[in-house]
């Protein structure tokens, strides 16, 4: 499968993935100038778009994307606080795009009904677990080939910037109820079978409470994986 990121963090997330005969964009989050500046394929040919909840840094574009003639997939929450458009579907628990086999799971943050996403091809047999602004993923997956999982904050980070008031205690309380740490990553891929696993990609780092070198290598280290970081962090 190939996976692009297009943007990730909190100032916009969208990622791209293919098999080869279909593909599909994973939120809507940033300006969509950005999103076709990025493109190296056509909108007509994406299978949809799939948004993980209404923040606007998940669904900015998602109104632009129907116009251009991408369907764009949510939840029931999630549909009900978005701007409405013919081409927005409500999603059952499992559905088809393009040669995509996909199931839907919930997750915690601060939004409606904020779900992640377990993607299979039908025709490279390989999935792809698609999971971001979230206190907790509430299950684990065998057969895995790609991961995308936040990596949102760290708590020696997150430590230090207290210390330096960089950070409130306000602002500690909605990280650790509404977004995954680098802690709570090791400890999910730790319950994940990760004997097929290929890419690990870490998103959604935060601008100051991330480091991408210190995230990239903890988890390499640990799990022996080809390991990428994505956010536009401080560090
Ligand atoms: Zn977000
Ligand atoms: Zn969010």
């Amino acid at each position: 499968m190939f996976v692009q990121v297009i943007g990730s963090g909190s100032s916009g997330n969208c990622y791209y993935i293919s098999d080869g005969a279909s593909s599909l964009m994973l939120d809507a989050g940033i300006c969509l100038r950005k999103v076709k500046m990025n493109m190296k394929f056509k909108a007509s040919s994406v299978a949809g778009c799939l948004i993980t909840h209404e923040h606007s840094d998940h669904i900015r574009s998602a109104e632009a994307l129907c116009k251009m003639g991408v369907e764009c997939f949510m939840s029931e929450g999630t549909y009900l606080k978005s701007v409405k458009h013919y081409r927005m579907s409500i999603i059952k628990k499992k559905f088809k795009a393009g040669t995509f086999n996909i199931t839907t799971f919930d997750l915690e943050h601060d939004s409606a009904q904020p779900i992640g996403y377990l993607i299979r091809s039908s025709l490279t047999g390989e999935s792809l677990l698609y999971a971001t602004d979230t206190a907790s993923i509430p299950t684990t997956w065998d057969n895995l080939n790609y991961i995308l999982v936040e990596a949102n904050w760290s708590q020696s980070l997150l430590d230090t910037n207290i210390t330096n008031g960089l950070m409130t205690s306000e602002m500690k309380e909605r990280l650790i109820r509404t977004h995954f740490s680098l802690a709570k990553v090791v400890d999910f891929l730790w319950a994940t079978d990760m004997s097929k696993v290929k890419q690990i990609h870490l998103i959604h780092l935060s601008h100051k409470n991330a480091n991408k070198e210190l995230f990239v290598n903890t988890v390499q280290e640990i799990f022996g994986k080809e390991t990428y970081a994505w956010g536009t962090t401080v560090g």
